[in-house]
């Protein structure tokens, strides 16, 4: 076998069997060796720089090293090690270079350090917890006719950080969405510009770290890991309010960023003027740029939000239903996104299907709307009550125009089979029949029968919005 080959028989070895050994492992024992024969008789001889990289590897990765040698040359029988000092010298170019085997993973995970590094300091040391949450995109902020403007200065200042909106101040109250504004920057910027350094922190955190750098001493380890920031965004700078050291910390690191152009965003509850007990200096440099507000959401809008977090969910749910949301919770779209989380939970863990009652129960209980519009949730319940699986069976035979034969009877077509498994559901979920009951009712059908269709509903129900508009109007007509 010629040199070049066994050279790279070798590499392909190590590569074969690096997942499963300790880098710094691979890193001491095998730096410098080689394979230095190939015998006849299938002996493959490896060479070691060191006593040490012989005892270690002959005594745990023989099998390993081996194996990984047959997969290769299948003519190999066994594996013996020579150490051959010369392979030790650093100029020998026999030996394999084990560091770059790992530099394309140094690649990769410089890369990935490069989307968080945000919130790591040079050091290493972490500085803070909060990561970029990705999960926040300037596709996925609805930004209706109201707050075209901040979602447009956004969008500007992510292919253009540093530009002619600098500072960028955004204000609103609370739930409007200037995290998710703010946060969808950043991972833009990202996206837009990979080396990028963007800095994303909450003022209260900024606070709590003056604090503790001022305690231990490290105030200027502090400063500089603002140096490097190509984009810093502050959260809720309205925390800053009595904090005269932040305060005063912050003015320098602003400026010094402000100075070389680079991006500052700043979020908060209210517009710069109105923040008591800030700074003048800072309130009229976080004027300097661009100020915007972010509005509640009219109607439209709201829908259109819930509508999307359906989406990102991987939820079906009847219009009625968003729009009866939309038009109790008006000023607040975290609550919005609240009310929608739970009402998906509670069905999920109830098996029920979220209805506008269950919606307006859980609206109820937040105590967030003063009034419930267009639900009256006693009157409902009380008409729920004298429904019975009779009942049922002709409004769903009706709803799908069949005959009440049809309905119970055994033809297993489709357009039977969904209906018939359709009003099982209903009847063992709204009215809480026992599964032997419900048989009964279907012609003397087996209870594991009636589970059976239950079941296949609810498989049915999570991937046809058909089936979710049926059953939802079915409801409606028996009044739930
Ligand atoms: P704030 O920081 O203003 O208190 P957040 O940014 O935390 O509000 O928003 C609260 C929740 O509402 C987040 O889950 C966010 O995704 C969502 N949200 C707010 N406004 C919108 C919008 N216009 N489009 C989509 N989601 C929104
Ligand atoms: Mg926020």
């Amino acid at each position: 076998m010629a040199q070049r080959d066994t050279k790279q028989l070798w590499v392909d070895v190590i590569e074969r069997i690096k997942p499963t050994i300790q880098k710094a492992h691979i890193l001491t024992w095998f730096a410098g060796s080689a394979i230095l024969e190939k015998k006849e008789d299938g002996t493959v001889i490896v060479g070691l720089a060191t006593t040490f990289a012989e005892t270690w590897i002959a005594g745990k990765y023989t099998v390993k090293i081996l194996q990984a040698l047959q997969e290769m040359d299948d003519s190999v029988i066994s594996v013996q090690y020579q150490v051959c000092p010369r392979l030790a010298e650093k100029n020998n170019i026999e030996g394999v270079d084990v560091k770059s085997l790992f530099a394309n993973e140094e690649k990769k995970v410089k890369k990935v350090r490069n989307l968080n590094e945000v919130n790591v300091s040079r050091g290493g040391e972490k500085i803070s917890s909060k990561i970029l949450n990705e999960r926040y995109t300037l596709f996925n902020f609805i930004s209706g006719r109201a707050n075209l403007l901040p979602h447009a200065a956004c969008t500007a200042v992510s292919s253009a950080p540093g530009g002619v909106y600098n500072p960028l101040y955004i204000y609103g109250s609370v739930g409007l969405g200037k995290t998710h504004l703010l946060q969808a920057v950043g991972n833009e910027v990202l996206k837009n510009f990979p080396d990028m350094v963007v800095k994303y922190i909450t003022a209260e955190r900024f606070v709590t770290e003056v604090v503790a750098a001022i305690g231990n001493r490290y105030m200027s380890s502090f400063k500089d890991q603002y140096r490097n920031v190509d984009v810093f965004l502050l959260d809720d700078v309205q925390f800053f309010a009595r904090k005269d050291s932040s305060q005063q910390e912050f003015f320098h690191t602003f400026n010094e960023l402000y100075d070389r152009n680079k991006q500052i965003i700043l979020t908060s509850d209210r517009p710069p003027k109105e923040i008591d007990d800030l700074d003048e200096r800072l309130k009229s440099r976080f004027g300097m740029g661009m100020v915007v507000e972010l509005i509640p959401p009219d109607f439209e809008t709201r829908v259109a939000i819930l509508n999307q977090k359906c989406k990102e969910f991987q939820l079906i749910l009847d219009p009625e239903v968003l729009q009866f949301i939309a038009t109790n919770l008006t000023s607040n779209v975290r609550e919005l996104e609240g009310v929608l989380r739970q009402a998906v939970a509670e069905s999920e863990l109830s098996n029920k299907v979220t209805t506008i009652r269950s919606v307006a129960e859980i609206i109820r209980k937040l105590n967030k709307a003063q009034e419930i519009i267009g639900y009256d949730i006693d009157a409902r319940k009380n008409q729920a009550m004298v429904k019975t699986s009779c009942d049922v069976m002709n409004i769903v035979s009706d709803y799908y125009r069949l005959t009440m034969d049809d309905l119970i009877g055994q033809n297993r077509h489709k357009e039977f089979m969904i209906p018939r498994q359709v009003c099982m559901y209903i009847i063992k979920h709204e009215l809480g029949e026992s599964y032997e009951r419900i048989g009964a009712e279907f012609g003397g059908r087996n209870h594991t029968t009636v589970m059976h269709a239950c079941r296949q509903t609810e498989k049915i129900l999570k991937k046809n919005v058909k089936i979710v508009r049926d059953i939802n109007t079915i409801k409606k007509e028996m009044g739930l």
